[in-house]
């Protein structure tokens, strides 16, 4: 029994599942479903590319884009035309859109802010206000909704974070934790005390090293099952794939029994890459 059991082939079992082959490991991924690549899921129809789930990442966050560039497919990233990008959230049943100048929910912007029909006039203030807020004694994790009321208040919560997260990571605000899915706002708080005073002075940093400022997201020309693919690519000739749900994990001697839906395996190690 030497090889590791990673249970689950979405993106992160694929990436787990290629540092370890890749380090000369062992693996057997179990995948319940015929397909590869979790809720990632890209379609090309008539020409069109369609993403059945997540169609971008956060460019601030480097792992998925090194990851791209290693497997040689860093000519196909694109990114995000900020400026030209408009996002809506319905409110009142109609579609609003989100006012310019605001990176996720922290606004950098007076005027687009202050004429949105998106927010209350209470709301608008208190943002405003929130500029002049500092550090704070660290205080432990909390989540989204928590923080982003702290800052900005609940109808902030409601309008900006709730529909922003649920699109990202498909989870409600008051259950994600700020320091896993926030972590740059969680840094700028401490730093700064306030995230518009921290956005801003990012951005003025980014200036003076004389780069551009990063665009908010960037993905494959082709679909994010391009980075999926590829993944499998690379996996198949060194791993075993068994498309089997798994059941059950049980301690035994040396390492692990995985319980299949038809049959089992025994592993020294066991990485649980599903929901
Ligand atoms: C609609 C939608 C849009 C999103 N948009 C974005 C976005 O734009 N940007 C972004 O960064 N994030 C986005 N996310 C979040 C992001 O897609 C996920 O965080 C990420 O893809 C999860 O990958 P994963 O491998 O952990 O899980 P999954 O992709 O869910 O993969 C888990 C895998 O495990 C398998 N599995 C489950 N149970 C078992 C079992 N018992 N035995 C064997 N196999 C099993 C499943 O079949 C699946 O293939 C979005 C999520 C959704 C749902």
């Amino acid at each position: 029994m030497a090889a590791t059991a990673i249970i689950g082939g979405g993106i992160t079992g694929l990436a787990a599942a290629y540092e370890l082959t890749k380090a000369g490991a062992e693996i057997v991924l179990v995948e319940a479903e015929p397909r590869l690549g979790g809720v990632i899921e890209t379609e090309v129809v008539e020409g069109c590319v369609l993403e059945g789930g997540p169609d971008s990442f956060l460019a601030a966050k480097p792992a998925a884009e090194e990851l791209i560039r290693e497997l040689g497919l860093g000519s196909e990233l694109i990114s995000s035309l900020d400026e030209q990008r408009v996002t809506y959230v319905v409110r009142g049943g109609r579609l609003v859109p989100l006012p310019d100048g605001l990176m996720m929910m922290v606004p950098t912007r007076v005027l687009p802010l202050a004429l949105s029909p998106l927010l209350g006039w209470g709301t608008k203030l208190r943002m405003g206000l929130e500029y002049f807020r500092r550090p704070r004694p660290a205080v432990r994790d909390r989540s989204v909704a928590e923080f982003i009321a702290d800052h900005y208040g609940q109808e902030a919560v409601d309008y900006l974070a709730e529909p922003l997260l649920a699109g990202v990571y498909g989870g409600s605000p008051d259950r994600l934790s700020v320091e896993s899915v926030l972590t740059r706002f969680a840094e700028l708080e401490r730093t700064y005390g306030s995230l518009t005073r921290g956005v801003l002075a990012a951005r003025r940093a980014a200036r003076a090293r004389g780069g551009e400022t990063a665009p908010l997201f960037r993905t494959l020309k082709n679909g994010l099952a391009q980075l999926t693919e590829e993944l499998e690519k690379r996996i198949r000739p060194r791993a075993r794939i068994v498309h089997a749900r798994a059941l059950a994990v049980e301690a035994c001697d040396g390492g692990y029994r995985v319980v299949l839906d038809g049959g089992e395996i025994q592993a020294p190690g066991v990485i649980l890459a599903c929901p």
